[in-house]
This record gives C-alpha cells, sequence and structure tokens, in this order.
C-alpha cells in the first residue's frame, strides 16, 4: 500500500509538471497565474514546476507589458533552440535522417538508400554508423540532443517498441532497433508507425489541431491512415489500426504487396497511378502535357490542374476510389475532420471534387454533410511524424521527468 503510494506521488508530480509544461510551450508566453488559472494547480505548485524547469533550462522568463496597465509581468516560453532532436525514418527504399529542434524547425536533414542485404545486423551496422557520422557532423556548441524519434514503414508492437515487419526487408524475428539505438547514443528513444505519427503530427502541430478526432489518409509509395480519437493516436490492443490500403476495391485488380489482390493502395498509391498512366499513354491515349518518358506523379496532377482529359480521369477515378473507402471510414466512426496527406493533394480541384462526390453518395448523409475535407498542409512529412512521438513523450511527462532527473543527479 505504501509503495503505491510512493509512486502515486511520482506520477502526480510527473503529470504536474507534464501538463505545466504543455500550457507554456503551446500558450506561451504566458504568467504563472495563468497557467495556474488554466490548470487549476495551486500557484504554490506552479512556481514550485517552473522553477525545475526554469533550473534545467526548459523555459525562460520573458518581460511582458500588461495590456491593461503598466505595471510589467513575468511570462514564460518554452526554450525551442537549445534543444534538438534526432529522427529517423525507416521508409521502403530510402532512410532518412534529421535534426530538429523543440520549434520544429529543421536543422539539417540527409537521405540514403536502405543497404542492400538481408542480413539484419548489417542494415544495423551501417545505420549505426550513418546517425553517429551525421550527428558529429552536425554537433553544435550550447546545443544538446535530448531524444531519438523513429518511424517505420512497417509494423511496430507498441507495447515493447519492436519492429515486428518492414515492407521490403524480411525480419526472422522482431527487431529491437529503438532499444538498441537508446542504448547505443544513450538517449530516450521512441518509435512509432509512419503514417500513424504522422496522424499525432498533424494533430499537434497541423489542420486537425482544433479536432477532437480525426482520420488522416497518407497516399505515398503506400497507402495508411492514422485516426485520432480523443487527442490520441488510436493504438488498439493488437496494434496496425488503420491498414484502409488494403480494403478491396477491386476484386479482378492487381497483386498486392500484402498478398490480397486489388486493394486501395493496388489502384491509388504514386506508383499505381503513375504505372495507370503509363499504360493508358501506351495504349494511345493522347495528352498535351503527359508522354511516356515524363508522367510522374506531380506531372500527372500539373496536367490535371490544366484539365487534360487523361490526367484528370484517371485523377477522378483516383478520388471514387478514395471516396469509396472513405465512406465506409467515415459510417464506422464519423471523424470530426478527414485529411489527405501525400503528393495527390496536388491535383486537389478534381481529387477532392471526386471524393466528396462519392463520399456524398455512399456514406450516410447527416455523418458526411459537415465533415470538412483537407489537404495537409505540414512540412517534412518524412520526419515530421518521429518529431510528434518526442513532443508526446514531452507533453505526456515520461520525457520531461527523465530530462529533470538528469538534472537533479547532477
Ligand atoms: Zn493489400
Amino acid at each position: 500500500m505504501q509503495i503505491n503510494q510512493i509512486v502515486n506521488v511520482d506520477l502526480v508530480k510527473q503529470m504536474n509538471s507534464a501538463v505545466v509544461y504543455k500550457f507554456i510551450d503551446q500558450q506561451g508566453p504566458i504568467s504563472r497565474i495563468q497557467i495556474s488559472e488554466l490548470s487549476q494547480l495551486a500557484p504554490a505548485s506552479v512556481t514550485k514546476i517552473t522553477r525545475n524547469l526554469l533550473a534545467r533550462g526548459l523555459i525562460k522568463e520573458v518581460e511582458q507589458q500588461e495590456s491593461t496597465g503598466g505595471r510589467r509581468a513575468t511570462s514564460i516560453v518554452a526554450e525551442q533552440k537549445v534543444f534538438r532532436t534526432l529522427l529517423v525514418h525507416l521508409g521502403r527504399q530510402k532512410i532518412v535522417l534529421a535534426i530538429m529542434d523543440l520549434s520544429s524547425k529543421l536543422v539539417k536533414h540527409c537521405a540514403f538508400d536502405f543497404p542492400q542485404t538481408q542480413n539484419l545486423a548489417d542494415v544495423e551496422a551501417a545505420l549505426l554508423t550513418n546517425i553517429s557520422q551525421f550527428l558529429a557532423e552536425n554537433e553544435k556548441k550550447n546545443a544538446e540532443l535530448i531524444a531519438i524519434g523513429i518511424t517505420v514503414s512497417g509494423f511496430i508492437n507498441a507495447k515493447n517498441n519492436l519492429i515486428e515487419n518492414l515492407p521490403h526487408f524480411s525480419l526472422a524475428q522482431p527487431w529491437d532497433l529503438a532499444n538498441r539505438l537508446e542504448k547505443h547514443f544513450n538517449l530516450p528513444t521512441y518509435i512509432g508507425q509512419d503514417v500513424r505519427s504522422l496522424a499525432l503530427a498533424e494533430h499537434y502541430f497541423g489542420v486537425t489541431k482544433d479536432c477532437y478526432d480525426s482520420l488522416l489518409l497518407r497516399i505515398h509509395r503506400g497507402v495508411g491512415a492514422g485516426i485520432v480519437i480523443n487527442h490520441e493516436v488510436f493504438q488498439g490492443y493488437r496494434n496496425n489500426v488503420g491498414e484502409i490500403g488494403h480494403i478491396q476495391v477491386d476484386p479482378l485488380g492487381k497483386r498486392c504487396l500484402c498478398g490480397n489482390v486489388g486493394c486501395l493502395e493496388t489502384v491509388v498509391s504514386n506508383a499505381a497511378i503513375e504505372n495507370k498512366m503509363q499504360q493508358m499513354l501506351e495504349d494511345g491515349y493522347q495528352s498535351k502535357w503527359l508522354s511516356l518518358e515524363s508522367h510522374d506523379i506531380e506531372a500527372i496532377c500539373k496536367a490535371s490542374n490544366k484539365n487534360d482529359a487523361v490526367a484528370s480521369e484517371l485523377i477522378e477515378h483516383v478520388g471514387v476510389q478514395i471516396g469509396r473507402v472513405l465512406a465506409m471510414s467515415v459510417n464506422m466512426f464519423n471523424p470530426e475532420k478527414i485529411v489527405i496527406s501525400g503528393e495527390i493533394t496536388q491535383a486537389k480541384a478534381i481529387l477532392f471534387a471526386a471524393i466528396r462526390k462519392t463520399l456524398e453518395s455512399h456514406a450516410l448523409p447527416t455523418s458526411v454533410v459537415n465533415t470538412p475535407l483537407v489537404a495537409s498542409e505540414l512540412e517534412n512529412e518524412d520526419v515530421i511524424g518521429a518529431f510528434a512521438l518526442i513532443k508526446r513523450a514531452l507533453f505526456d511527462g515520461s520525457l520531461l521527468q527523465h530530462l529533470l532527473a538528469e538534472q537533479s543527479a547532477e
């Protein structure tokens, strides 16, 4: 009983510090009185917590003119430039490394091909070497690296942080990458599936900031979704929710990576669209803007924006297929907002009209009539999800606790 009480006191302290830090990060400059009012914590508690955060350098005081009178009030903002994060994205073909400061400003970015080997130890060794070199090249005096965020295009077990599956690399057993990096670099490390992490980033920094729940559909090399419910990414007991790209839309369609046929991904991924356009051009469809040499996704979107008939027809077909799958999702959980992310949103005019029309005829009218459909405006889409995982650890108190504990141990 006694032990439980001690644990609970620590947890409450951690939670309170996190609440205060989050208000300062998201609403700063903010005064201690305002924090106390918003958080409903006693002024004395706020003073104590801010003292600890100040001592660690995580926040700083700024003088601010009170709008009602001449008296200057001391406000607090989060310190963002000094603290840096290392971000790693394991994509289907590329590995991306980046450094961001806590304001989500990209400091450095590099990408290299996924090592051409089927030996996991070799992949891991190459990754460690590349990261070490990247960090050494970009070291900066007075800047502190505080955490690593990793996103993976594959399956992650959220309970033990193991990578269970990668689309282009067969794992004999789950890969303990997060733990290995944490030990090697002696930094707290957070790992997540890439689209689910992107949905979290969209909620922290993007167009779903104001939403209680939302659905993000990401169309890139693959197709996936991230669902935010009650301000948190829906993870599920068995993980790997939101595999919307593997809902069948064409029973006589192409074979998918997952083994089934005609999945949404085989029709609307960037490669699927480019291949379909290639086939249409080979079949003699005429386009003023596209040719067998130049018909990548960006060119197709541009042509569609110029009302090119072939490009517009293909984008419309893609929009209808997306709309059909989104309609099922809307009927299932009725999100406040739907966000589409990916290169294809450059053809927004025709794409969104087709999605909207299909949604309206396939989903419950009451669910869909007031549901905004918007394009993601996030920058650094390849690594912003990994950054969001680190922000989440600051906001839930776990990373904050680690940083504060380091200080008291010194
Ligand atoms: Zn599939």
